[in-house]
């Protein structure tokens, strides 16, 4: 076991790079005349979008390749959260110059976040470039598609206050049969200062939950067995049927109706925000065994007058309530895990210190650690000084990074000696003998394969961990 432990540890670093690495469209030959190929940057949201898109272009008579060197359209589906996600765009897009000289009828479509943000400014900069499209305008995408056919550059980033793509069924990609993704709302409301999604993702709007829990039942039919429902901000989801009506659905009731599609359904949802997150959604993860019991918190600061700067609106007091509340309601098994912003304008040593203490406090499972990043026409970029030296903020983050690798060895090492419920997700990266899964907590768990299969639900004992994995043995 010594020895599966020393390479998981090794293989983390791997599957940390995997997580930035882009999602590739998959091979599907379906006999249409052409293919696209689309790559994704980013959060879950735009994977999500990426699928909606597939969906649009395969009504179209597109099949979907895994060789950008086959396709006719080529789409790049980008992030603008932070300068280096635009810069591993701005590199890929240099290195698809070839395909086009090869291929000079190859088709270069920018969708998502850096093409909002961006808008025609892109086609300028990127004279490769044949279509910017913002993610509330991929139903425009065949018409786009038709005008970069006949020689045009193609721009639409209308954004909109009622778009949802309810009704598209999205085309899963890099599917594992077992757990995908449901958009359940867009955009974003919140003005935290650091943040560009407001402004490339738009006003928030809330999905007919009816739609949500139709796909719901769809995916369990076709074999999912874990769906999480993702939202900028999900606990300020918010459904009226119309002006008039009196049929209201707020998140904790669509926690609760998707639940109910099955037993044997598991249930995620991220991200959750502090100031809106409530006793009613804990209470309802309470009651159903398979909403799982993680819940993704980021705190960003541990510091008040920070948190204040960066418009969070809570404090490190309203926050530590929450976490009491978590404790409270779904006890010391829970998993939490937060996001982190290290050198945020103006943040003093002591400032960064209650970072540190926040987290040694909270004790988090999982963190998503970064250092700042300016983002043009954010209202940090307009106010405040990006001050902190490079040197300092790195210097910050790494020990915010320490102090998360050393809690998360010790909540995993919770775990040890005791029986989970492992839905298995694939056999494991490092050894086809071994399985791979997760518990409710959002645990990695790797054990021996025996006779188990993927989708399987097989109850796992503990007897081994790192800072990111849990190791054991089935019990049949
Ligand atoms: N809506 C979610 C929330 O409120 O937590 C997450 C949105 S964002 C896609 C994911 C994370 O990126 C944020 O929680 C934040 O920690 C980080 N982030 C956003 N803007 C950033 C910036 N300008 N510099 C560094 N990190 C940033
Ligand atoms: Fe950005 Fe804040 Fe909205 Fe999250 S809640 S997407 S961090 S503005």
């Amino acid at each position: 076991m010594e020895r599966v432990v020393q390479q998981l540890e090794i293989l983390t670093e791997t599957d940390k790079e995997a997580c930035e690495m882009p999602r590739i469209s998959k091979e599907e030959n379906r006999g249409n005349s052409r293919k696209m190929y689309i790559e994704s940057y980013g959060c879950q949201m735009n994977f999500a979008d990426s699928e909606i898109v597939t969906s649009i272009l395969q009504e179209q008579g597109f099949d979907t390749t895994s060789d950008f060197n086959n396709a006719d359209v080529i789409f790049l589906n980008t992030c603008a959260i932070r300068e280096n996600a635009e810069q591993k765009v701005r590199n890929r897009l240099k290195h698809l110059t070839n395909v086009k000289k090869n291929r000079p009828g190859t088709l270069i479509g920018v969708l998502g976040c850096m093409a909002e943000r961006l808008k025609s400014k892109f086609l300028e900069e990127e004279r490769i470039v044949d279509m910017v499209v913002g993610p509330d305008a991929y139903r425009d995408l065949p018409r786009l598609v038709e005008e970069a056919d006949g020689g045009q550059k193609a721009v639409n980033v209308f954004l909109s206050r009622e778009e949802t793509y309810a009704d598209i069924s999205p085309v899963r990609l890099n599917s594992n049969g077992v757990t995908a993704f449901i958009s359940i709302m867009r955009g974003c409301d919140n003005m935290c200062s650091f943040c560009v999604v407001p402004f490339t993702r738009g006003r928030e709007r809330s999905r007919d939950p009816h739609s949500i829990v139709a796909e719901a039942r769809d995916l369990f039919a076709q074999g999912y067995r874990d769906v999480t429902l993702l939202g900028q901000n999900v606990d300020s989801y918010k459904w009226k049927a119309s002006e008039e009506s009196k049929e209201t659905c707020n998140f904790a009731q669509l926690l609760e109706q998707v639940a109910l599609v099955h037993p044997d359904l598991r249930v995620r949802f991220t991200t959750s925000h502090p100031k809106d997150f409530t006793d009613e959604v804990l209470h309802t993860m309470a009651k159903y065994e398979n909403i799982c019991k993680y819940i993704h918190l980021p705190a960003q600061s541990g510091n008040s007058r920070v948190l204040q700067l960066m418009n969070r609106t809570y404090d490190r007091e309203w926050y530590l309530d929450r976490i009491a509340a978590i404790r409270r309601i779904l006890g010391e098994e829970c998993g939490i895990s937060t996001d982190m912003i290290a050198g945020f304008c103006s943040e003093t040593e002591e400032e960064h210190q209650d970072t540190l203490s926040l987290m040694e406090i909270v004790k988090y499972d999982y963190a998503y650690m970064f250092t700042y990043s300016e983002r043009p026409n954010t209202p940090a970029a307009k106010k405040l000084a990006d001050d902190i030296p490079y040197e300092v903020k790195n210097r910050r983050l790494s020990e915010i990074i320490d102090i998360q690798r050393k809690n998360s060895l010790e909540r995993n090492k919770l775990d040890l000696g005791k029986i989970h419920k492992v839905l298995v997700e694939g056999t494991s990266k490092r050894s086809e003998d071994h399985l791979q899964g997760r518990t409710s907590a959002n645990k990695v768990v790797v054990f021996p394969k025996k006779h188990y299969k993927k989708g399987d639900y097989v109850h796992v004992f503990v007897s081994d961990c790192n800072s990111a994995t849990l190791l054991g043995e089935a019990i049949d």
